[in-house]
């Protein structure tokens, strides 16, 4: 076969095999043209997962009459003029190629009105890819029918899944362009029964009722709400307490200038933020929102713009990191996210107590005896110190179960601490201090060690040299592939070191940076805190138990331990209460 160019409709319909996978990418690409017209109302009908039938109806600006031909004639955009927009772009949209390719793969029909226009018009397409215009009646705004998809295009079509499981993946679209735009009402039914509608959220009540549709009714009140800025960059919205985490990475919704995105970078500079607070093999949940100037971002990397590339993907990476983390550490012992949120003070303004502030040792502590004895002291005890200073988060100790768990009362109720994940946090973030403190201290080596590295890892070595230099490492280069390891950060002695320096190099070629070092560091600190933290079975003496909450309150991320096990947990009046069907 020689050289011809295709006709306009198979270019269309590959061009739809890229951005039209399924019926939820229609609604992606329909909604947004909605968002990019200024709609202030935003409703999407569809039936039978999608495949039966899709309508999104907006109040946006609309298309003039003369332009409906060219809405669906690919590389015809209003968005874009020249190079300078493109780099600059503000719009959703701007390939120009979406209505096209929805065209060329189902039956369309486009109805738009104008401010002020006398009528609005309808344009549809006909089998052959012809098109038609005609007067039809319509507010100002668009509605875009799309029926019959992939009608045409069978293999496609074979690849639908059940209606239930595309209308599951409409409703995920939906979600995420709801949580775009909280100023933009949004509706969606299937089958004619509704499934959401969220009227436009000015206050934060009404953003509230839309994050609590999504996440389920409980995650505020384990959320952080986040607002982190630098003269550049800004960082908002919630993330979740590390013990709120799910199985799946599914409730995790980043927005770089407003567009859903799913990228690698930011989801590890998030992931890296909950490394030590997280449960292992849990996944954080979280809705972020990044705000950064468009030129320094290419989101014209994919056709569905699920990905973008930043031209100092290391700074975003550190800047993320950083803000979650700063917000995470101020989870503690004691206090609940919600309680976080109406009062952020409550740690700072505590009042000091007078109890034995020492940590216990976890060399073996004398056995005491005595329980009944000292329980009902303590409890005078208690009841005095709460009298004195009732607004200690995590109350005071009034025994200890099984050599394991403090039992403490608080003014809400009763507290039961984990002693071996609470000690074990506690410990961790004092070493972890230490270790910053003392700045790094290295060792050097009698015998430099020598290692070969290959050209990617030489041409990356002089970015990385920092890095090693800021973590401890003293290495040079003395040949023309050779270099050696003349110092080493002390913590690491006797690990495999050539293997961490190669695997670093080789994050820094792949992903641009690298927290290797410092999670190895992490790691080891959070295994000598695992070792040396108490163990049950252990008697605690009550000021012993009381030290423990009082350094619980102090510490950053002590609601969780290294492993993301919950380290307290509060049992209220209302719900002991209930235990007993008290006044009911
Ligand atoms: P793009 O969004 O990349 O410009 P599309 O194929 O999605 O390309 O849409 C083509 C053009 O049709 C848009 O540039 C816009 O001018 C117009 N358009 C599409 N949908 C709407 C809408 N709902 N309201 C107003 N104009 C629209
Ligand atoms: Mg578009």
């Amino acid at each position: 076969m020689r050289i011809h160019e295709l006709d306009t409709i198979l270019s269309n319909q590959i061009a739809a095999g890229e951005v039209i996978e399924r019926p939820a990418s229609v609604i992606k690409e329909l909604v947004e043209n909605s968002l990019d017209a200024n709609a202030t109302q935003i409703n999407v009908d569809v039936l039978k997962g999608g495949l039966g039938m899709i309508r999104v109806t907006d109040n946006g600006d609309g298309i003039h009459q003369d332009d409906l031909p060219l809405a669906l004639t690919r590389h015809a955009t209003s968005k874009i003029q020249k190079y300078e927009d493109l780099v600059n772009v503000g719009s959703l949209g701007f390939r120009g190629e979406a209505l096209a390719s929805i065209a060329s793969v189902s039956r369309m029909k486009l109805s738009s009105a104008i401010e002020n226009a006398d009528s609005g018009f309808m344009i549809s397409n006909g089998v052959d890819g012809s098109v038609s215009v005609k007067p039809a009646a319509h507010p100002k705004g668009t509605t875009t029918e799309v029926a019959d998809l992939f009608y045409q295009t069978p293999a496609r079509r074979k690849f639908m899944r059940a209606e239930r499981t595309e209308f599951h993946h409409i409703e995920t679209v939906m979600q995420r362009l709801a949580l775009s735009e909280y100023d933009v009402g949004f509706s969606l039914s299937h089958n004619q029964k509704e499934v959401f509608r969220f009227s436009p959220a000015h206050q934060e009540t009404q953003k509230e009722k839309r994050l609590a549709h999504v996440f389920g009714n409980d995650f505020l009140s384990h959320a952080l709400n986040l607002n982190y800025e630098t003269q550049d960059l800004k960082l908002t919205g919630w993330i979740a307490e590390p013990t709120f985490s799910r199985g799946q990475a599914d409730m995790q919704f980043f927005y770089v200038n407003g567009r859903f995105v799913r990228d690698k970078l930011l989801s590890h500079a998030v992931r890296e933020a909950y490394r030590d607070v997280l449960f292992h093999g849990r996944h954080p949940v979280f809705v972020l929102y990044l705000t950064i100037d468009p030129a320094t971002v290419d989101v014209n990397v994919h056709p569905t713009k699920h990905e973008v590339r930043f031209r100092e993907s290391q700074i975003i990476y550190s800047f993320i990191r950083r803000g979650i983390k700063e917000v995470l550490s101020t989870v503690r012992a004691g206090v609940s996210c919600a309680e976080m949120v109406e009062a952020p003070l409550i740690l700072d303004s505590a009042p000091a107590m007078p109890v034995n502030h020492e940590l216990p040792k976890s060399s073996p502590v004398v056995q005491q005896q005595t329980m009944p004895m000292r329980m009902t002291q303590s409890e005078t005890v208690v009841a005095e110190q709460i009298n004195a200073a009732p607004h200690q988060p995590l109350g005071y100790a009034v025994a200890q179960l099984h050599q394991t768990y403090i039992v403490a009362q608080n003014e809400k109720g009763m507290v039961l601490v984990d002693m071996h994940a609470a000690h074990e946090r506690i410990l961790y973030e004092k070493l972890k201090q230490q270790a910053t403190l003392q700045a790094i201290s290295k060792q050097q080596l009698l015998v430099p060690m020598t290692m070969m590295l290959t050209a990617s890892e030489l041409e990356i070595f002089d970015e990385g040299k920092e890095i090693f230099a800021s973590l401890g490492f003293d290495i040079d280069l003395i040949g023309e592939h050779e270099v050696a390891v003349r110092e080493i950060p002390a913590l690491l002695k006797n690990k495999n070191l050539l293997q961490l320096i190669k695997d670093t190099l080789a994050d820094l070629i792949v992903e641009g940076n690298s927290t290797r070092i410092e999670s190895m560091k992490d790691h080891i600190l959070a295994t000598v805190a695992c070792h040396a933290s108490l163990r049950s079975p252990h008697q605690l003496t009550i000021p012993e138990m009381n030290a423990i909450l009082r350094d619980m309150e102090r510490t950053e991320n002590s609601g969780c331990c290294n492993h993301g096990r919950p380290t307290w947990r509060q049992f209220t009046f209302t719900e002991l209460d209930k235990c007993f069907l008290r006044g009911q």
